[in-house]
């Protein structure tokens, strides 16, 4: 057994044959134009072809898998009507006194180049799609008929990468899994394999002949991971996985799409916690209405040194590009106590879950705060992004927050740099913060409220000491009462309240919490379609008579 790792697309495990799709390299020849003139012709009517089947292609992807997978056919006509790329071809041929063939690949071949060269991943995505229009135009140029990537039986497919038009040729019955060496998380392959709801996998090492083609295969698109020839155990395993993610779906194919609210019309926002952009893929596929609490310290739990402000934007830009348009809630760094990064150096502390961690850190080191809201406001310039700040105690610490927040913005501004107006939101996690609930209302768009720590803190017992275990009681009615007075609080600043500690999924108190009144609950992306049935299922005015 081989194990392959790589980025997980979409979650889900799929079991079968592995089928290597190569591509046939096109050699094109350089050969002397005795007419530029008619080879700028025979360029020009190659392309009118090639933007008629393109077009074709729209509206047949259109039909079967809908406009955002479609989209992309729109974007490769008008790339094949772009300027620079035409006068490029015809300016070869012209100058060069070249076959349209080679001004063709030529030109490919420059813009592939300078699209790769780019910093942004966007950008080097079109490198891609550059490729794929001048491919399809070069087959038209030497007169072949352009045939669909084959595949006879179910099978798990895997490419070196595969071009938009090459994936959604293929049969979609007979595709288990993607599996790419090369392709980007966002890529069109990607998008499409969310779309049909199939685990994918980008980025992942392995060698594309006779040591995995034919072989059976388990893709685990939720771990990440190729098995190759597994073994009987692992086999079992993830046959078991499979059945167990077969009665999950089929309670997803019922519930997903629809609205989360009551029996008597009271709607609820049912967000993800995530906690890398990993997760992303099972967030889409459970159908979350967004994303409630990203837990932005497992960037710095990563890695030997500070992340940078440009690291930093790109993985929070890639989670509100995923989202597209949904609210992605980024907290700021939250470490000490349990979750220590020595590069931080900090001292050694009696007492770490009261000491130095999350926010208080952050007001210590304002330079490393600022890093990190730089790339949060600056990834707010592609999506719905918020800015959740933890461990709040006091209102002076929240006013403090907005003033250095207030800073970045006036340096980015006084810089160009674009950013968008992400609302700011706290945690509501110690009792101090719940308390005075009323006046943080006024300095904060939102508030979120963790559970973990207020039940820790409240009840004082060290939630990561399991020997208390039966102490640390998260439905005590000091907790309960707490959460609805910061509901009531929020409610009467006009500002909404969720829940992102592990109480918001415990589905005993789903109906409380509807009853207190509760906006928002951020739970784990497997939790959502469980909780939306509890809460179409429910009315809360007879629950809250009932209760009486
Ligand atoms: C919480 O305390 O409830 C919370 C969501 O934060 P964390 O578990 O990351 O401390
Ligand atoms: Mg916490």
């Amino acid at each position: 057994m081989y194990i392959y790792e790589g980025k997980s697309v979409f979650g889900g495990i799929a079991i079968g044959k592995i089928s290597v799709y190569k591509k046939e390299e096109r050699q094109v020849r350089r050969v002397k134009a005795a007419d530029t003139e008619a080879e700028i012709t025979r360029f020009r009517l190659a392309k009118a072809e090639a933007i008629r089947q393109l077009s074709e292609l729209y509206e047949k992807v259109l039909r079967e898998v809908g406009e955002e997978n479609a989209a992309i056919f729109e974007v490769h006509q008008m790339m094949l009507e772009d300027a620079g790329y035409n006068d490029s071809i015809e300016d070869m041929i012209r100058t060069q006194g070249i076959n349209a063939e080679c001004a063709v690949a030529d030109t490919a071949d420059n813009f592939v180049g300078m699209f790769m060269e780019m910093d942004d991943d966007y950008m080097r995505e079109r490198a891609a799609d550059v490729k794929d229009i001048s491919k399809r135009v070069l087959t038209i140029l030497s007169g072949d008929i352009k045939e669909a990537v084959a595949v006879k039986d179910a099978s798990i497919i895997v490419a070196d990468d595969l071009a938009p038009s090459e994936t959604v040729q293929l049969d979609k019955d007979m595709v288990l899994s993607f599996v790419t060496v090369h392709g980007l998380p966002n890529s069109h392959t990607a998008i499409l394999a969310r779309t049909m709801a199939i685990p994918a996998l980008v980025g992942v090492s392995l060698p594309l002949d006779g040591a995995v083609d034919g072989k059976l295969g388990i893709v685990d698109g939720t771990e990440g991971k190729l098995y190759v020839d597994p073994d009987e155990d692992t086999l079992r395993r993830m046959k078991r996985r499979k059945q167990e993610e077969a009665e999950q779906k089929e309670l997803l194919q019922t519930l997903r799409g629809r609205e989360n609210v009551t029996l008597d019309g009271k709607k609820v926002m049912l967000y993800a916690n995530i906690g890398n952009l990993k997760d992303l893929a099972a967030v889409l596929q459970n159908d979350a209405g967004g994303i409630g609490l990203f837990r932005s310290e497992f960037i710095y739990l990563e890695r030997d040194d500070y992340p940078t402000e440009e690291e930093q934007f790109q993985i929070y830009k890639q989670a509100a590009e995923a989202m597209a348009g949904k609210r992605v809630i980024i907290r700021t760094l939250d470490i000490g106590a349990d979750k220590q990064c020595d590069y931080f150096q900090m001292e050694h502390e009696e007492n770490p879950a009261l000491g130095c961690r999350a926010i208080r850190i952050c007001l210590m080191r304002p330079e490393v705060f600022k890093t990190q809201l730089r790339a949060l406001f600056r990834a707010s310039a592609y999506g719905k992004v918020a800015i959740m700040y933890p461990m709040i105690t006091s209102v002076k610490e929240v006013k403090r927050i907005r003033e250095i927040a207030a800073s970045v913005k006036a340096e980015l501004s006084g810089q160009g740099i674009e950013f968008g107006d992400p609302e700011q939101g706290i945690m509501i996690e110690t009792p101090a913060a719940a308390l005075i609930s009323d006046e943080l209302a006024k300095e904060a768009d939102f508030f979120s409220i963790g559970t973990n720590d207020l039940t820790q803190y409240t009840l004082a017992v060290d939630r990561q000491n399991t020997k208390l275990d039966e102490f640390y009681d998260s439905h005590h009615p000091a907790i309960l009462r707490m959460i609805s007075m910061v509901v009531e609080n929020a409610h009467r600043a006009g500002i909404w309240a969720g829940i992102c500690g592990e109480l918001g999924a415990d589905q005993s108190l789903t109906r409380e919490f509807l009853a207190m009144g509760v906006d928002e609950l951020s739970v784990s992306p497997e939790s959502i379609l469980s909780i939306r049935k509890i809460v179409l299922g429910t009315n809360v005015e007879e629950y809250k008579a009932g209760r009486l």
